[in-house]
């Protein structure tokens, strides 16, 4: 692992916020009962903010405005080419704000500075699509000749409670903030308590847009008090969550009881599998790409990688020399490439993995705290090799920059390995056999497959994962069939035949 010169100095941007507040009906607010949090960066893990904590009576406020917005404001019955207007001059916004965007990112999460630019045009790419969708959106038509028409009357649904987590904060909001939005449907967002600092900034982005007050409403803090309110609220019908496995079995059953749509991307523990006739060196290079960009706290990471027995060795050796140059440091110098995990209770968590580790298999690259780094939340790019499929770190989820290495001598074995676990989100396969790679990646059991690559999406396809990965899928056009209800109607041509019941006079059939 290579030192980083400036890991020494902390980056802190100029006029930090010292206090997070929520948004509600166009006001930034605090809590009722005045309750608050700690914010802490991960670099220097002090406090630098403290951050309204929601309660009950914030998330009723919050929901309040959104439905006083849907039922009565403009935004649901405005053309979709009106809402499409304020969505771009969003995107324009974020656009314009990206260098922004990005050091508070980098200062909240941990994430390198070079990662965190890249999630701010995403976020701004998310609405300029869903703009256009919803300026294209046309709906079905359907006819029975001479007897009837059928017509399908998209609505928007009412409001949608959106809850996010830490890993890529902004850009996860605007994956739901969007479609939401651009199906005129109005929102609470509660994101995930650890990294509050991007999303304060929507309010004015949004307000600034055009955006109707109550359209948007944002209340900070813990999953078990503002997530688990708006969850149960009667008044809210949508919950899109994304997160971990765990919660989202918590927010299902709390969710029953008033029947809400539920959108879940869980968690994942995804196979990249190197066949002997890929070509390894960009194997290597999207394999490492895929399991340490964004410090390893990736949903889709390849964190389990499989290789062909036949080149196993030179993989491993290839690969963990890799590893081991990773430059791993201050979030905010460009050089790094794997910066601080998020908080210190998610790196004990990582760092515990990383000791079961060393009992499951063969450490070839990093096994802890790097030793340049004695501060902050840094853990070195970990590369375990060998790992049977029965180990804890081949079945669970450990969100940082920890892989493990499996060799596999035929397809069917490598497909076993590959489905061995809980998860289904991604997989990633390397071969150049092209009846191999479309047999495999129809037999892996996986939301999403990269062929030769790792994860770059097209907007437009699917996103979603199978088993323990989540329920349901967005992206594209089934966002907006997420967010918006389709109403048959339906219109009879001609006379309508109605069986006459209560017509028959009783008497005359006797
Ligand atoms: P988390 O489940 O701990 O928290 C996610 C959000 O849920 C936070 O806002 C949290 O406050 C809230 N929450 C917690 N308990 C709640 C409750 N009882 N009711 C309502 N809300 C509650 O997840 P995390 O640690 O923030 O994020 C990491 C996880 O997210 C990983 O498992 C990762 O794989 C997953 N993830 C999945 C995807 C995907 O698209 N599949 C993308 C990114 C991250």
């Amino acid at each position: 692992m290579t030192a980083s010169p400036d890991t020494r100095t902390h980056y802190v941007p100029e006029d930090l916020p010292t206090h997070i507040q929520h948004y509600i009906d166009g006001e930034f607010v605090d809590s009722v009962g005045g309750a608050t949090f700690e914010v802490l960066d991960p670099v220097s893990n002090t406090t630098y903010a403290t951050a309204a904590a929601g309660q009950q009576e914030d998330i009723d406020a919050a929901v309040r405005a959104a439905r006083e917005a849907f039922t009565n404001g403009p935004w649901p019955r405005m053309k979709p080419r009106e809402r499409a207007r304020v969505l771009n001059r969003i995107a324009d916004a974020v656009e314009a704000q990206e260098s922004r965007l990005a050091e508070l990112e980098t200062f909240d999460t941990g994430l390198p500075i070079t990662q965190s630019r890249g999630q701010a045009l995403r976020a701004a790419e998310n609405f300029r699509f869903f703009a256009d969708l919803i300026v294209a959106q046309f709906d079905d038509a359907m006819k029975v000749p001479g007897a009837q028409i059928n017509y399908v009357n998209r609505k928007p649904i009412g409001v949608a409670g959106l809850i996010t987590p830490w890993n890529t904060p902004f850009m996860l909001e605007s994956w739901k903030l969007a479609p939401a939005l651009a199906t005129g449907n109005t929102v609470v967002l509660k994101p995930a308590e650890f990294t509050p600092l991007s999303a304060s900034l929507w309010a004015k982005i949004f307000r600034e847009a055009g955006l109707p007050d109550g359209v948007f409403n944002l209340v900070n803090g813990l999953g078990e008090d503002a997530g688990d309110a708006l969850v149960k609220h009667p008044d809210v019908q949508l919950i899109s969550f994304t997160g971990e496995t765990t919660t989202g079995q918590t927010i299902f059953r709390n969710a029953a009881q008033s029947l809400k749509g539920l959108s879940m991307e869980l968690g994942g523990k995804s196979p990249c599998v190197v066949f002997a006739d890929a070509d390894i060196d960009a194997a290597i290079d999207s394999a490492l790409f895929g399991v340490f960009s964004l410090n390893g706290e990736r949903c889709t990471a390849g964190s389990r990688i499989l290789v062909e027995r036949s080149v196993y060795a030179e993989f491993c050796e290839k690969y963990a020399a890799r590893a081991k140059s990773i430059v791993v440091g201050d979030p905010h110098d460009p050089r790094t490439e794997v910066g601080a995990l998020v908080h210190p209770e998610h790196f004990e968590k990582v760092a515990s993995y990383v000791e079961i580790g060393k009992s499951e298999g063969t450490l070839l690259a990093g096994g802890g705290r790097p030793e340049h780094l004695p501060h902050g939340n840094y853990i070195a790019p970990t590369v375990f090799a060998d790992v049977a499929p029965e180990a804890r770190i081949f079945q669970e989820e450990i969100f940082g920059p920890v892989v493990a290495l499996t060799p596999f001598d035929t397809d069917a074995e490598a497909l076993e390995l590959a489905n061995n676990t809980k998860y289904g989100l991604a997989a990633y396969i390397w071969t150049n056999d092209l009846s191999r790679a479309h047999t495999f990646a129809q037999n892996v059991e996986a939301g999403m497959v990269w062929l030769n690559s790792h994860n770059v999406r097209d907007l437009r396809t699917p996103f979603g994962g199978v088993k323990a990965s989540g329920l349901g899928h967005e992206g594209g056009y089934r966002s907006i069939d997420f967010y918006t209800d389709q109403q048959a109607v339906h219109i009879t041509l001609g006379t309508v035949h109605t069986p006459r019941f209560g017509a028959t006079d009783p008497a005359a059939t006797d």
